[in-house]
């Protein structure tokens, strides 16, 4: 890890709770996973809100870890296409965020040196819209969203076409994300660096573990 600092090119980020926290748009996409699971059962908001919560627990406890909401919402009989379209109509981050200059700082001093990506289970409008709201569109090369190949991290081959698009030897890759059976853990499995963060802040860490802090 000490020399990632010659070797890299390229920083993958996850979107949702890594370049941003907000309790409004991830209690926003929950609800609409709870409105897709009531309606298609003929039920209210709020038993649809129970099962999605039972389900999640039961997938929690079979693979040892927290599913992604899509993996949550397939389980329950919600089509990917179906899902994202609803969180297209019903999602709405403009409510919650805002533009964030500590954010647009942090990655543009490593927009200087890296090309910096996103990939994320989340679609591309929703992607694009809150990467606008926060103010850092323009910072990154490429994004990857669901669009990409409709398969949800942790996917490996998704994970294998997301890594040939870029370009590059394991070593001249980072991945930065907030969940790390979702995010960090594939590209773990093969070798190449990765960073867990819990906060806006800490992507401070990768400025450090770069020694690009004086
Ligand atoms: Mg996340």
């Amino acid at each position: 890890m000490s020399d990632l600092s010659s070797t890299l090119q390229s920083i993958i980020l996850d979107l949702d709770g890594t370049l941003y926290v907000n309790e409004g748009v991830s209690h926003e996409i929950e609800q609409v996973a709870c409105e897709l699971v009531a309606s298609g059962r003929g039920l209210s908001t709020a038993q649809g809100c129970r099962i999605l919560r039972s389900t999640r627990a039961m997938l929690t406890e079979e693979l040892g870890s927290e599913p992604a909401l899509s993996l949550v919402c397939a389980e329950l009989g919600i089509e990917l296409p179906e899902f994202h379209q609803a969180l297209q109509d019903r999602v709405r981050p403009e409510r919650y965020l805002n533009n964030d200059t500590a954010l647009q700082h942090l990655l543009g001093s490593l927009a200087e040196r890296y090309r910096l990506f996103v990939y994320s289970n989340n679609n591309y409008p929703l992607v694009q819209k809150i990467l606008a709201l926060l103010g850092v569109e323009h910072l990154f090369s490429r994004l990857y969203t669901i669009e990409f190949c409709w398969r949800p991290k942790p996917d490996s081959e998704a994970l294998e076409q997301v890594l040939n698009d870029i370009g590059g030897p394991p070593e001249s890759f980072l991945f930065v994300g907030d969940r790390q059976h979702i995010d960090l853990l594939p590209p773990a499995q093969r070798g190449i660096a990765t960073l867990l963060v819990r906060q806006v802040a800490d992507l401070l860490q990768i400025h450090k573990l770069l020694g690009l802090l004086h």
